[in-house]
């Protein structure tokens, strides 16, 4: 997908979030539906008889009838995708869109009458229900046929181009690289590089902190509690797009450089995962201290290294030439000799073999191993069945 940032007018920063709850609410309306359905009533409608539905729902509310047939109609087709990639197992089930955070709609159509370029660095985008919507124009517009809107949690609407970009040439060296990822250092290359994924500095750390403060103390509801929340946000949104820039620079990086990219089999969804609630035998109403907010932490220190991310942008920018190395002692093993003991591992950060006296830092030693790929594990890789129609997906093999 390439995204560009929109910028509505104020009349029309007001219209769009007005489309936004409409796609919100069909969405949500479909998700009730799907939930509450019974065997009784015969099978689940699908798209064709939800969009009879919501025609029906439009003759009889005003409301509905004015905002666009296109959002509502293509918020139950973002539905429907849901539901495949739910029963296809590649994705959990479908949440309720909530406001504020799920803030966005999908439209469709032909890209000579949706946009037009004004000059070199301005395009023009038809919203419908809205009009023409000014967009920044910071790379070549790809074709496609349907475009999604959002708008994130420090107000900046972007648009994106539903089109899969061609994967990225292998170098044709046959070289491999492994990459070792982690805490401190987000991803150790077994040629020794050691990358780190920019996050907050040590000021904005400290300001976050005393904004978070602020925000336990103002009362709720209030203009200055308001102010303080977006102030977070703006800072979290930060992070997040230091995060992402390296996840996308990192693996374009990889992708050119390296024939065969290998990476630990981890499954990073369930390392996240929120710990499961341990009861205690004795007061039946009570909980025992499960470790939730060590790993909340732990939490916190992946997700924002972006692990997942990683391996799945590798995936998509070099399909094919990514493997899945089954991460079991690789950090215990000498990459000379070959020695497995946990005694190699001096410290976080210092390996040093106890049979041959190799010595390197820990997380390159790591990917070293992973580089040799010793235990290629074969991952299947899920064939993807489009139909022209349809929004493209990227293929994931997770
Ligand atoms: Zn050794």
């Amino acid at each position: 997908m390439s995204r560009f940032r929109m910028f509505p007018t104020p009349a029309q920063h007001g219209a769009m979030l007005e489309q936004c709850r409409h796609a919100r609410f069909v969405w949500n309306l479909a998700l009730e539906q799907w939930s509450m359905w019974t065997s009784d009533k015969g099978p689940t409608p699908n798209f064709g008889g939800q969009c009879r539905q919501l025609t029906a729902a439009r003759a009889a509310f005003d409301w509905l009838r004015a905002g666009s047939q296109t959002v509502q109609q293509q918020a139950l087709r973002d539905f429907d995708q849901a539901l495949k990639n739910f029963h296809a197992r590649t994705h959990r089930r479908p949440t309720w869109r909530k406001s504020g955070r799920h803030e966005g709609f999908r439209i469709v159509g032909s890209q000579a009458s949706r946009i037009v370029k004004l000059n070199r660095k301005w395009a023009q985008v038809l919203v419908p229900k809205v009009g023409w919507v000014r967009v920044r124009l910071s790379r070549a517009i790809p074709p496609a046929g349907s475009y999604r809107i959002t708008r994130d949690r420090t107000d900046r609407w972007h648009i994106a181009f539903a089109a899969i970009p061609p994967p990225i040439l292998a170098p044709g060296t046959g070289e491999v690289v492994g990459v070792d990822r982690g805490i401190t250092i987000s991803a150790a290359l077994s040629n020794g590089e050691l990358l780190v994924c920019p996050g907050l500095s040590e000021t904005e750390q400290v300001r976050l902190k005393h904004l978070q403060r602020r925000l336990a103390r103002g009362r709720r509801g209030s203009n200055r509690r308001r102010r303080v929340r977006a102030a977070i946000a703006k800072l979290h949104g930060r992070a997040a797009d230091r995060g992402k820039d390296w996840v996308e620079k990192t693996s374009t990086d990889l992708a050119r450089r390296y024939d065969v990219i290998r990476v630990e089999d981890l499954r990073v969804a369930r390392m996240t995962r929120r710990p499961k609630p341990r009861h205690d035998a004795a007061r039946p109403d009570q909980y025992r201290p499960n470790g939730r907010r060590a790993k909340a932490k732990l939490n916190r220190g992946i997700l924002a290294n972006g692990w997942a991310n990683l391996v799945t942008r590798l995936e998509q920018k070099s399909p094919g030439r990514v493997e899945k190395v089954n991460p079991a002692y690789t950090s215990q093993t000498c990459s000379v000799c070959g020695h497995c003991a946990p005694e190699n591992r001096k410290n976080q950060a210092v390996f040093r073999c106890l049979a041959c006296g190799h010595e390197a830092n820990a997380d390159v030693n790591a990917a070293v191993n992973i580089a040799a790929g010793w235990a290629v594990s074969a991952r299947r890789e899920t064939p993807l069945r489009a139909s022209p129609k349809r929004e493209p997906q990227p293929a994931t093999s997770a």
